[in-house]
């Protein structure tokens, strides 16, 4: 494969369309101008979106999230400017498209979920996906999570997704995927951790449930005195050398930097903060990552989408890095 990621023809396969090739605000959107395939298994990481937000319990608009951050990600360069990695040529990337979610029913839609994902691992492929409400990543991790080896995790968000059950005996919301993933088995509590915990709580125990399982919670006053390096090399030690999947909910930033989201919370980390955290993961084995809750109705800006978009691109650097690093041994 050609070493030009701007190149034209035939080399171009699974690199972006070049910004001095075709004008950034032309073509059909796909994510970061990658060429959109059938066949996941052509390609090493695959950009999927997951149009849909019924899990969300109080505003929703994060089905509107994948072609929000489409459009906003044809601003995508192929260098990242401080590591220098450049990850279509580094791995084969793709658009793999959308999962075809059914907005009326919670239970099929995770089914469909499951299955688009269990197809994309099957051939190898590592996902990367633009929700979407949190409780997508519950599906996606039943599709990709090795039991016998239950996934490590570092998540990015103002809250710990780990409530029990919501209007009286309802299992899965978005605030509820990562109890239902480790009560599963597909996810390490002792390998998890969550940065930027904050907002009031529903109850003095909220958060004691993951806790008491091994979960590394970091709220914002801690991340704030630790400060950031501290934060990077406690969020390293968690999650070790094994399968780390990385969860990114936008409502972990500060709103002013993301009001475009269904549940958020004031006193959060900033955009370039959450950048130099990702940035700290490289060299970790990573199996896969998510942005979720970009719900663009509140953000008519689009600025959350271009937050999304940019925090993608973070994600896909680290991962194209590890699969490289594991391919090449
Ligand atoms: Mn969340
Ligand atoms: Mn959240």
């Amino acid at each position: 494969m050609a070493k030009d990621s701007e190149g034209g023809g035939e080399t171009r396969a699974f690199k972006p369309i070049s910004g001095n090739v075709m004008p950034r605000f032309s073509g059909i959107a796909t994510f970061m101008r990658l060429p959109h395939i059938a066949d996941p298994a052509e390609a090493e990481i695959g950009l999927v979106g997951v149009p849909w937000d019924g899990g969300t319990t109080n505003r929703p608009g994060a089905r509107h999230g994948p072609r929000q951050i489409r459009d906003m990600s044809t601003m995508t360069r192929s260098i990242h400017h401080v590591s220098g990695i450049k990850p279509f040529d580094l791995c084969r990337c793709a658009d793999l498209g959308d999962v075809a979610v059914n907005p009326i029913d919670l239970m099929d839609t995770l089914q469909r979920i499951e299955d688009f994902f269990a197809r994309i691992h099957a051939g190898g492929t590592i996902p990367l996906s633009a929700g979407g409400d949190h409780l997508i990543t519950l599906p996606i991790m039943r599709a990709i999570a090795d039991k016998n080896r239950p996934l490590g995790m570092v998540h990015f968000d103002a809250h710990t997704d780990t409530w029990d059950k919501y209007f009286g005996e309802n299992p899965y919301t978005h605030g509820t995927p990562f109890r239902r993933a480790i009560e599963e088995g597909l996810l390490d509590p002792k390998r998890t951790i969550q940065i930027g915990i904050r907002g009031a709580l529903y109850g003095n125990a909220d958060n004691d449930w993951g806790i008491e399982r091994g979960i590394r919670v970091i709220t914002i006053e801690e991340f704030y005195e630790l400060g950031l390096d501290a934060v990077i090399a406690e969020a390293r030690r968690v999650v070790g050398d094994g399968a780390t999947y990385v969860s990114f909910d936008v409502d972990g930033l500060d709103p002013v930097y993301a009001p475009g989201t269904g549940t958020p919370e004031i006193g959060g980390y900033s955009t370039f903060e959450a950048q130099r955290m990702l940035r700290g993961l490289a060299g970790l084995n990573l199996v896969g990552g998510d942005v979720v809750e970009v719900a663009p109705p509140f953000d008519p800006s689009g600025n959350t989408a271009i937050v999304g978009a940019t925090m993608m691109f973070e994600i896909l650097c680290i991962l194209a890095d590890a699969v490289a690093r594991r391919r090449d041994g």
